[in-house]
């Protein structure tokens, strides 16, 4: 459900291959800039040409021409219905790019991308057709399919990546109004059964769960777009809903070797065959060489170097503006955020979709609030580690390992604060122990200590030299009392694994040095928190403190939490 900051992926790796501050901001702290229609197209157009592809054409048409015209009228419905995903997904933006409106988007221009796409599927359709249905025409006619994960079409069940997590996935029904039409064995393959067979694999529109690979070692993972498998080869595509001259065009040969390699690792050493991008609007193909085996391992060892890089790029609270670094523009990234700086003067100025930086004023802080960087951060408890559990979900639904910590007639809760961060926790059970580096959280009123991978646990036998001051349980600081201005705000929801769904709300305070993230989620987000804007002033005393990848998160609990929002400049 959030955003998981432990594990490599694709977007991440181009983001930190481009600019790693902007990796740090964006992946990080969970800063965003304004949303652009942009942003919301690609989603709605690759889910509106993978739905297209999972229709079954009709056995009587001929050529490709015959695939397009019958595909038509399908076009222009699923663009309809694209063109209302994403007014609706606009529509709960909180905060937009000035002059953006989604009544930019007209739905004759996502039938002509939705179009680029089938123009490009029909080229496979039209190779798979020339080579008689390829390799595994007679396995789709005799009703089976060649693959143990199937291509979705419409009226075939979907799979599941955790059916077990879905209480009513067998009542559930798949039927569609059209089914594939097969020949019998040994007929010359015909247009329609081209299309079947040809059909990739793709993310299943109509699963909730997330259909991702993850690495053995659970440090990377990615979400495929396409493969392409239908003539024995596999063949890796990332679809792009702009032009193949778009300035992000460059990352792109990055992200596909990143799955090229993801794909070896999860796949028992297989290579994928081919990589290609496909651009929707001039429904461009753009090929590259896949990596081969021998580069494998160089490239295990680089992206396990970027994500150490990235695991030790920062901890704690996070300082605003950056001081080291030189601002690029932005333009070439979407980011801008090295525009924030202070003149010698004390004036303000930052990037032109925050002009109010420019005119803001950070006056110093009164009690009760505190500034940002003062917040207590890892401390070092001793006690009697009992009562082992998991990995159990934690509020994120993550699978996390927990234990009881145990001080005279006082107990804590200590849990990892990500799925494997923390993996050695259960071998202190039953131990008198000393954890050093533990991160203060609350959770449900309940004080937490968090363990991640900055985090060390002795017993107390082994114990050589005392890791600093200890804290005592009752003084561990579980809330604060933060103000300061709102520097960008966003909100996300979903369906979680076991079907039930979930919303959050993010938002990034800025107190004038240091910023941290503040979410919400569900019943705590309140009318007040969603008609924030970026400049707005905000306060709150009794936030929870929380810890993401050891940076600091602060949580807004709907019954604790009381939240101001001073009208003033
Ligand atoms: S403004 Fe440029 S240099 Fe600064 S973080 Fe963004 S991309 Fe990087």
């Amino acid at each position: 459900m959030g955003r998981s900051r432990g594990r490599l992926s694709a977007s991440a790796l181009t983001t930190y291959l481009r600019c790693p501050r902007q990796w740090l901001l964006t992946y990080q702290a969970g800063l965003s800039g304004p949303k652009r229609p942009s942003q919301i197209l690609g989603v709605v157009l690759e889910e509106a040409v993978c739905a297209l592809m999972m229709h079954h054409p009709p056995p009587e048409v001929v050529g490709p021409e015959g695939l397009r015209q019958w595909a038509q009228p399908l076009v222009d419905e699923l663009a309809t219905k694209a063109w209302e995903d994403g007014r609706k997904a606009w529509g709960a933006s909180l905060w937009k790019a000035e002059k953006a409106s989604w009544d930019d988007v007209t739905v004759a221009s996502l039938v002509e991308r939705i179009n680029g796409g089938l123009d490009l599927f029909l080229e496979e359709v039209k190779a798979c057709f020339e080579q008689n249905g390829g390799p595994f025409l007679e396995t789709h006619r005799s009703g089976k399919s060649p693959f143990s994960v199937p291509s979705p079409s419409w009226g075939r069940a979907p799979v599941f990546p955790l059916p077990e997590k879905l209480p009513d996935a067998a009542l559930r029904r798949w039927s569609a109004d059209s089914s594939p039409a097969w020949q019998a064995q040994d007929e010359r393959c015909r247009w329609n059964e081209a299309w079947e067979c040809a059909r990739p694999w793709f993310k299943d529109p109509r699963v909730h769960q997330p259909q991702r690979l993850y690495h053995p070692d659970g440090w990377a993972s990615g979400e495929l777009d396409l493969v392409l498998r239908w003539d024995g080869q596999t063949r890796i595509v990332d679809i792009k809903s702009g032009r193949s001259s778009s300035p992000f065009a460059s990352s792109l040969e990055h992200q596909l070797r990143f799955y090229a390699w993801l794909w070896h690792q999860t796949h028992g050493g297989e290579i994928a065959q081919g990589m290609e991008g496909w651009y929707l609007a001039d429904s461009k193909r753009v090929i590259y060489s896949p990596p081969t085996t021998d580069e494998m391992s160089g490239l295990t060892t680089s992206f396990r170097a970027t994500h150490e890089a990235m695991q030790n790029a920062a901890e704690g609270v996070l300082a605003f503006p950056g001081t080291e670094l030189e601002a690029c523009t932005g333009e070439q990234a979407g980011c801008g955020w090295c525009a924030v700086s202070q003149s010698e003067s004390g004036t303000w100025v930052g990037p032109d979709f925050s002009k109010w930086i420019a005119s803001a004023t950070q006056g110093s802080l009164s009690s009760p609030y505190q500034n940002l960087v003062s917040i207590q951060g890892r401390v070092s408890v001793r006690g009697r580690l009992t009562g082992a559990w998991g990995p159990m979900s934690n509020h994120f639904g993550e699978p996390v390992l927990g234990a009881l910590l145990v001080v005279g007639d006082q107990h804590i809760t200590v849990e990892e604060s990500e799925p494997g961060a923390f993996q050695g926790l259960h071998n202190f059970v039953d131990q008198d122990v000393v954890l050093s580096n533990a991160l203060p959280g609350v959770w449900r009123d309940q004080a937490r200590l968090y363990l991640d991978q900055r985090s060390m646990a002795f017993s107390e036998g082994d114990m050589v030299e005392e890791p600093g001051p200890f804290t005592r349980l009752g003084l561990l600081r579980t809330r604060a009392n933060v103000a300061g201005r709102v520097l960008s705000i966003g909100q996300r929801s979903g369906v979680r694994i076991d079907g039930k769904p979930w919303s959050m709300l993010s938002l990034i305070l800025w107190d004038g040095s240091h910023i941290a993230e503040v979410v919400a989620f569900g019943q705590s987000i309140s009318q007040r928190l969603l008609a924030l804007q970026p400049g707005d002033a905000v306060a709150m005393t009794g936030v929870e403190l929380g810890w993401r990848g050891g940076i600091l998160q602060l949580r807004i609990d709907n019954r604790k939490t009381r939240i101001e929002t001073p009208r003033s400049a």
